[in-house]
Parts: C-alpha cells; sequence; structure tokens
C-alpha cells in the first residue's frame, strides 16, 4: 500500500480537527470520504479544498451516534471508493457541567457520540479492512480522558473510554495488518473550544507548557503519522499532541 492507493473515512470531517485531517491526508494523496452531521456547506467546502489538492473527495451524511447509521455510512463508501484503508474516528461533541447539575439527555449523547459512535464506525470498517488484510484506524481521544479535568466527567468517560477501545482493537486485529492508535490532543483552537467561558480558557491556557494553544493542523500531522502504511509496528498506543499539557 501507498498513500496514494489509500482511501480515508474522516468523522467529523466539515469542522475543526477534522477538516485539517481531510486536507493533510488530501495532501499526501489519499482519497478522502468526508462526514458530517449537520454542516453541509462547511462539508462541501471541505471537500471541495480536497479536490483542489488533486484527490477525490465525497461528503456523506450520517449522524455517528446511531449504530445503523455507522453501518450505512461505511457502506456507503465502501459503493463510492471500492476499499477503506484509513479510518479516522474523530466526530466528537462536548457538553460540559458539574456532575450534579449534568442532564442524562447529555450524558447520552456525549458518551453515543464519542464513544459508541467509534465503536460501531470501527466494528463496520473493520470487516472491509480484514478482508484487505490492511487498515489504520485512529481514534481522537483527549488529554481530558487520560489525566481528567473537572466539569467535564461525561466527556472525560467518553476520552478515556477511546483509550481502552483502541487498545483492545490493537490486540484484536494486530495479527491481520490492522493498527488502532489514538491521538490525545490538548487544546486546540476550534469551535469547541472557543465556546469555553473565558476563565476556564485561561485555566486551561496556563496548563500548556509551550504556551499556546495548538492549531487542527498539529493534530492533522500526527493523524497522518499513524495512518502511513510504514507505520505498521506502531498499535495500540496514545500519542498525546499537547504542548505537553499531559507532562
Ligand atoms: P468541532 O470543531 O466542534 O467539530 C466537531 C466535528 O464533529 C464537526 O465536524 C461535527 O460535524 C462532527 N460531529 C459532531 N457530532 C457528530 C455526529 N453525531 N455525527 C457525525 N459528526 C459529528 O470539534 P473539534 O475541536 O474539531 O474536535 C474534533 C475531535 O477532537 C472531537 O472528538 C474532540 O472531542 C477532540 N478533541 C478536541 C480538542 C480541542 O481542544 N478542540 C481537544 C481534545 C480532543 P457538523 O459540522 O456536521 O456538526
Amino acid at each position: 500500500m501507498t498513500m496514494g492507493e489509500s482511501v480515508a473515512l474522516v468523522t467529523g470531517g466539515s469542522r475543526g480537527i477534522g477538516r485539517a485531517v481531510c486536507l493533510e491526508l488530501a495532501k499526501q494523496g489519499v482519497r478522502i470520504a468526508l462526514n458530517y452531521a449537520g454542516s453541509e456547506q462547511a462539508a462541501r467546502e471541505a471537500a471541495e479544498l480536497c479536490r483542489e489538492l488533486g484527490v477525490e473527495a465525497e461528503v456523506f451524511q450520517a449522524d455517528v451516534s446511531d449504530p445503523a447509521q455507522c453501518a450505512r455510512l461505511v457502506k456507503e463508501v465502501k459503493e463510492r471508493f471500492g476499499r477503506l484503508d484509513i479510518l479516522v474516528n474523530n466526530a466528537g461533541i462536548s457538553r460540559d457541567s458539574l456532575m450534579l447539575t449534568a442532564r442524562e439527555a447529555d450524558y447520552e449523547a456525549v458518551l453515543n457520540t464519542n464513544l459508541r459512535g467509534a465503536y460501531f464506525c470501527t466494528k463496520e470498517a473493520s470487516r472491509i479492512m480484514l478482508r484487505q488484510k490492511y487498515g489504520r484506524i485512529i481514534n481522537m481521544s483527549s488529554v481530558v480522558g487520560l489525566h481528567g479535568n473537572a466539569g467535564q466527567t461525561m466527556y472525560a468517560a467518553s476520552k478515556a473510554g477511546l483509550v481502552g477501545l483502541t487498545k483492545a482493537a490493537a490486540k484484536e486485529f494486530a495479527a491481520k495488518g490492522i493498527t488502532v492508535n489514538a491521538v490525545a490532543p490538548g487544546m486546540i483552537a476550534t469551535d469547541m473550544t472557543g465556546s469555553l467561558p473565558e476563565t476556564a480558557r485561561q485555566q486551561m491556557l496556563s496548563a500548556i507548557p509551550v504556551g499556546y494553544p495548538g492549531e487542527p493542523e498539529d493534530i492533522a500531522k500526527a493523524v497522518s503519522f499513524l495512518a502511513r502504511p510504514d507505520s505498521r509496528y506502531i498499535t495500540g498506543q496514545v500519542l498525546g499532541v499537547d504542548g505537553g499539557m499531559g507532562i
């Protein structure tokens, strides 16, 4: 395999980190299946930017919190591109609140999108990758999943769950040519962190040893590295890309 022969499905590719991942993989010649939930115009613009980089790119609407839609998504990607080599489970939401005031509906939305979505997309994609005897799966965890953060118990649980999923799936697929890794971003400038209250933002900034927030492209470079065919001996790992927050 080469990057130029690969097809990638990036969930939540319309904005933020997912969009940067699509563009970075497109730069490497990877054909892009870009998933989005509601931001159709942003998704179409991101796909057009990928095409301008010289690769095929298509948008696929699906809500990954629903297992049936994960199955439909992967089926549509296979029908359109004929194969699936790279899955980036990036789609995610945060609904921050203190535990005592957290609502059950928010708990379900966060866990279903961040963890269940990755689980069922991995399950569906792995059927194709097992037949190909090749695959690269990258889950978007978080520094919060590794170290916790007050006010983010639901989010932290979902992101820590992704670490367990990554390690178990890595063992399950290791002998089949499929690697499974996670990237754990720190504080990255996207819509997700743009809505943080100023005090929380300042608190997080003061915890970043390099002294500034990361850009989506910083994460995209790490994902692209793990997605390479010659990263075959790296599996079950969690790569922190956090300006030193996790030290
Ligand atoms: P963002 O700017 O809010 O973008 C979120 C993306 O996820 C959008 O493309 C959105 O699609 C998609 N999405 C949300 N719910 C979905 C669903 N049910 N089905 C399909 N797609 C869905 O967030 P971001 O900051 O780029 O975060 C991307 C990932 O990195 C998330 O998993 C997040 O937890 C993780 N992360 C972010 C940071 C950070 O500091 N930003 C730090 C650590 C980890 P629509 O546009 O269609 O809504």
